[in-house]
């Protein structure tokens, strides 16, 4: 349930309402918003009488909330959340680029995407240096020395970096190079990791499983919210459906569909979702006219020679071309990039 405060209500006030909710078995969690405070009490509603509460002093009202998620739904926050990466914002009126190879392949390579994403409008730099493969046989990233190539690209340019992390152990690591942590599709119910990112002070990027229903990312949402990070974009990239003429299959509406019902940004990633590079071009551009907050996009100097999907990379002339026309997008739905 959500507490209103009203308008005039002290810190005391808050303080007096948190420790009755506390001692009903409440986990408290505050918003102060530009238009009103709320404290977002988690945990089992059993015990709690509503009356009790509304009646404290400060208090304007008392709210179920009905949804299963709570921390990240719009009832519990009605302001969007921005997200702060480096230079870069994620949920406000720009659309942000996040664009970089599948895997950090090399210091060249790397080099080379993060040179045309400045030249694009600047944005983060992607890659990754833990890769989830689906087969153990095939590459499976540079690991630490990857880390290392991103970052001193993204430096040289004026880039954020955002890369996956692959298992609870490699948190502390991801964060010493990275300014945003990525749980990907495969891992989007991997628990013990969304709380541990959620114990980070880097904004994660958490990817929807491919498999999951909206209710279930926002779910995984809530695990890294209650565990104390805010800082959570969503990504969208495809879900598994009977359809094989694209690797999966791109659900825009999530991006209406999350918008309404939580204050979380959400980011598309047509390169997953179509694994076709000629696919890409058009899903980024309906992805922007359907409000996404940014786009993820993998991008190869050379996608033939690619170490991983390849066949859904963009090559540097193409993906300038992308940005030049989601761009022209965007200012007609009012929006920048
Ligand atoms: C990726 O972004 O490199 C990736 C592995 O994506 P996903 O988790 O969506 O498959
Ligand atoms: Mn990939």
């Amino acid at each position: 349930m959500i507490v209103v405060m009203a308008p005039g209500a002290t810190e005391d006030h808050i303080r007096e309402v948190t420790s009755r909710l506390n001692l009903m078995g409440l986990t408290v969690h505050l918003s102060v918003g530009a238009e009103r405070t709320v404290l977002g009490a988690v945990g089992d509603p059993g015990g709690v009488d509503f009356e009790d509460i509304r009646r404290l002093p400060g208090v304007r009202d008392v709210v179920k909330i009905t949804a299963p998620y709570k921390l990240v739904s719009r009832t519990f926050q009605p302001e969007n959340t921005v997200v702060h990466i480096g230079a870069t914002s994620i949920g406000n009126s720009r659309v942000a680029m996040i664009a970089g190879p599948c895997s950090v392949e090399g210091e060249e390579q790397t080099n080379q995407v993060a040179e045309a994403l400045a030249r694009s409008g600047g944005g983060i730099l992607r890659g990754g240096a833990f890769k989830p493969r689906t087969s153990p046989y095939t590459f499976q990233g540079l690991g630490e020395e990857g880390l290392g190539i991103l970052r001193r690209a993204a430096d040289k340019h004026g880039l954020g970096v955002v890369t996956e992390v692959l298992d609870v152990g490699h948190v502390s690591l991801v964060e010493r190079y990275a300014d945003m942590l990525q749980v990907g599709a495969r891992n989007m119910q991997n628990f013990p990791l969304l709380r541990e990112v959620g114990r980070s002070s880097k904004p994660v990027l958490l990817k929807r499983g491919m498999s999951a229903t909206i209710e279930e990312w926002l779910l995984a949402a809530e695990y890294i919210l209650s565990s104390g990070n805010r800082q959570v974009v969503l990504c969208e990239r495809g879900i598994r459906t009977f359809e094989t003429y694209t690797r999966n299959t791109l659900d825009l509406s999530a991006v209406p569909v999350v918008q309404q019902v939580s204050h979380l940004p959400v980011v598309v990633d047509p390169s997953h979702a179509t694994g076709l590079r000629d696919k890409v071009g058009p899903m980024a551009r309906a992805a922007v006219a359907a409000g996404a907050d940014g786009l993820m996009v993998e991008v190869h100097p050379n996608p033939e020679r690619a170490l991983s999907d390849g066949a859904q990379s963009l090559d540097l002339a193409q993906f300038e071309d992308m940005v030049k026309r989601c761009r022209a997008v965007a200012e007609t739905v009012g929006r920048a990039l």
